[in-house]
């Protein structure tokens, strides 16, 4: 085995760490609106609205006009391909839109879940082929990150060694892509929370996930300090018949995690895995809360709990979009302050910010 290799230049160094550090500022997280043109389809046939470009244009531009003080909150902004070309009505680019706030533009460049052939199931992600093309043509059109999601599922038989090991690998291989175009890669080992599993097992088999993981982008020569992990928080499965505390749910996370991710990744945004907002809020305060050491900012890179509320709150109405914005607003804020172990849990109440937000074998 060699080990003999070269870091990236002191140069590239210092871009990616500077753009990961700014997305991890304290109080801030990310907005993940990279729903796929048939995920979003299932967002607005929820809300009574047919899946077509401009209900999706419309949608994202509310979310995109809302008011500059929801950059205090957020720092980056995950789009979706189609979404990334797309302009107000005024004809601004959606990416100036978010660049004039100082929200950093990111994109989705993974290309969905296949089908492990031989597996219980599982999966992994495809995308790798073009991806230093299109991350060089992301680069240009003002995207500095990127984000590639992989899938493990918890079952008697998995996740395999197989899935574990292929997942890790192509993880590693789009983040030193990424790397090589100038882009922070977030990097997305989602273990879901489908089964009857107990908290312990979440525990184990996310330890798991990420030691392989952090192995695979060793191997890689991946600069640690210019990436992202975006993992599950460590959750029961949603049929298992015992209810986690927000505190063991947060010491269960707190600890595989310092267990298994380097100190050199600058920050941890975690996904909100079909919690309800209310949830995802409380229980990323009562990880900041946990009193051991935490070598990373952790904080939020939510879809479905920082969406749900604006959604119903629109409607597809232009006269509802001001009250949607203020959703938003208001939950980023509650994210904000969970980040940095301030959110007072049921202090912001939105248009259902408690309805579960659970989706079986989610694909997003
Ligand atoms: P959720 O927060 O809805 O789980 O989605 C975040 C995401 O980007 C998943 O890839």
């Amino acid at each position: 085995m060699t080990t003999y290799f070269n870091y990236p230049s002191k140069e590239l160094q210092e871009e990616l760490s500077r753009i990961a550090k700014a997305i991890v500022a304290p109080g801030k997280g990310i907005l993940a609106a990279d729903e796929s043109v048939s995920t979003m389809g299932k967002r607005l046939a929820d809300i009574g609205l047919e899946n077509t470009d401009e209900y999706r244009r419309q949608y994202r531009q509310l979310l995109f006009t809302t008011d500059a003080v929801v950059a205090e909150n957020v720092s980056g902004v995950i789009l979706f391909h189609e979404t990334l070309y797309q302009k107000a009505d005024d004809g601004t680019p959606f990416v100036e839109l978010l660049k004039k706030k100082g929200i950093i533009p990111g994109i989705k460049v993974d290309k969905g879940v296949v089908p492990l052939m031989g597996s219980e199931d599982e999966c992994t992600t495809q995308g790798l082929d073009d991806l230093a093309a299109r991350c060089a043509q992301y680069k240009k059109d003002g995207c500095d990150f990127a984000k590639w999601r992989c899938v493990l599922k918890i079952g008697k038989n998995t996740p395999s060694y197989q899935a574990i090991l292929e997942n890790a690998n192509v993880l590693a291989r789009y983040a030193s892509i990424c790397q090589s175009q100038r882009i922070v890669p977030i990097v997305e080992p989602e273990v879901l929370p489908d089964g009857d599993h107990d908290l312990d097992r979440a525990q184990k088999v996310t330890e798991t996930v990420l030691a392989a993981v952090y192995k695979a982008l060793n191997d890689h020569h991946v600069y640690l300090e210019g990436t992202l992990l975006k993992p599950n928080m460590v959750t029961a499965g949603q049929s298992c018949p015992k209810k986690n505390t927000p505190e063991e749910v947060a010491l269960a996370t707190v600890t595989a995690l310092r267990r298994t991710v380097p100190a050199a990744v600058p920050g941890i945004t975690f996904l909100s895995g079909g919690q309800s907002e209310e949830e995802a809020s409380v229980h990323l305060n009562a990880i900041n809360q946990v009193s051991l050491l935490k070598p990373w900012a952790l904080t939020f890179s939510y879809g479905r709990a920082l969406q749900a509320s604006v959604l119903r709150a629109w409607g597809g109405k232009k006269e509802n979009v001001p009250a949607a914005q203020t959703e938003l607003i208001k939950r980023a804020r509650a994210n904000g302050d969970a980040s940095c172990a301030k959110y007072v849990a049921g202090s912001v109440v939105g248009a259902g910010a408690d309805k579960a937000l659970f989706i079986a074998n989610h694909a997003y």
